[in-house]
């Protein structure tokens, strides 16, 4: 089996052989098929995430053990069984729920395993797809995928139910009023396809970048902000009629989270998924009398990955941008990445 490992954090993944695992217990095996080149496969290889004002969380204090194999969207075709494995059957193409926990504490059992304070994500800490075979240690965590492009699909393992989950927690006004999307990179196109399908009123979406805001426009999103402007405040308090009621800030850094802390109406509410890094100083007496809400959303649940599948099923492919690599081309995928040359997603395939 050939797979692709962080070794040393900061270096370029390398090219590691071995045997391919042959399945125990309940564990499935899994000839990849596709698997999405993620942002934060960045901080994993890097080895840190940026906290702001000097600090680092380190990912290897946070439990994730070297050499490891990164790629957490895949989807592959099953080919071997353990002998308790159930529920799947040789042949199925499945996508693969990365964000699993312990499976026995009180938060697994309440069915968000993604919030286990023992994780054991794929691709972070057990081996992921950028390799040639997956091995998944439940069938719980796999999707029939049907006849759907794999390469189409691997996107909404964490891209896609990230964006989901982040969506679902925007409450009453969802069908009523804007959702300010702010990065409009491969999870900003996501967030907007999927708002669509799940039938939101309308989304405004918020990047520095020209490139990345013409894409949203043509994407879906009924208005386009310049996150850099130096009213970009304002503009986003125009364009949502007074203040935003509910910000998605898929960026994560400290502008970013300022300008939608900042552009909330009272009540309103700033969802924070991107983890590029930073911080920001809230003043706390607005912060009561304004009613406001700051929350955080981290990847999705189990369920909320099969609601996600069925909403597809159903309305079809989010239409975000896929160019497909060879495995091989890992690092050159990873470096434009942080180039930010990407729009959409790439999506690594074996052959
Ligand atoms: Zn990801
Ligand atoms: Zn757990």
């Amino acid at each position: 089996m050939r797979s692709f490992q962080v070794c040393t954090c900061g270096e370029p993944l390398q090219l590691s052989m071995h045997a391919t695992p042959v399945p125990e217990g309940t564990e499935v095996l899994l000839r990849m098929l596709a698997a999405g080149v993620c942002h934060s496969d960045l901080h994993l290889s890097d080895g840190y995430f940026d906290l702001g004002g000097g600090k680092r969380l380190s990912v290897v204090e946070r439990g994730m053990k070297l050499p490891v194999t990164l790629g957490h969207e895949n989807v592959g075709e099953v080919v071997a069984l353990g002998p308790k494995a159930a529920g799947i059957a040789i042949g199925q193409k499945v996508l693969v729920d990365p964000w699993m926990g312990c499976g026995e504490c009180m938060v697994c059992k309440r069915g968000d395993e993604q919030l286990c304070t023992k994780p054991g994500s794929i691709g972070v800490f057990r081996n992921g797809g950028y390799s040639d075979h997956l091995l998944v240690p439940h069938s719980r965590y796999l999707f029939d995928i049907g006849d759907l492009p794999p390469e189409k699909v691997a996107p909404l393992a964490c891209s896609g139910v990230t964006t989901f989950s982040a969506l679902k927690k925007v409450g009453p006004t969802f069908a009523t009023h804007p959702v300010v999307i702010i990065g409009a990179g491969g999870l900003g196109l996501m967030a907007i396809a999927l708002h669509k399908a799940m039938g939101g009123h309308s989304t405004i979406a918020v990047d520095i970048d020209p490139g990345k805001r013409a894409a949203a426009k043509q994407a879906g999103a009924s208005a386009v902000i310049d996150g850099a402007a130096p009213d970009a405040v304002a503009k986003i308090v125009a364009a949502t009629d007074g203040g935003s009621w509910a910000t998605i800030d898929l960026v994560g850094s400290s502008a970013t989270a300022r300008l939608g802390f900042d552009s909330l109406m009272k009540a309103g509410r700033l969802i924070v998924v991107g983890l590029y890094g930073g911080d920001i100083t809230l003043s706390l007496p607005p912060f009561p009398m304004r009613a406001l809400t700051l929350q955080g959303s981290y990847t999705g649940s189990l369920n909320d990955m099969r609601e996600l599948m069925e909403l597809v099923k159903r309305t079809g492919l989010p239409p975000v941008p896929v160019a497909t690599r060879r495995l091989d081309d890992v690092n050159a995928a990873l470096a434009d990445l942080r180039a930010g040359k990407v729009i959409g997603r790439v999506v690594l395939t074996p052959a």
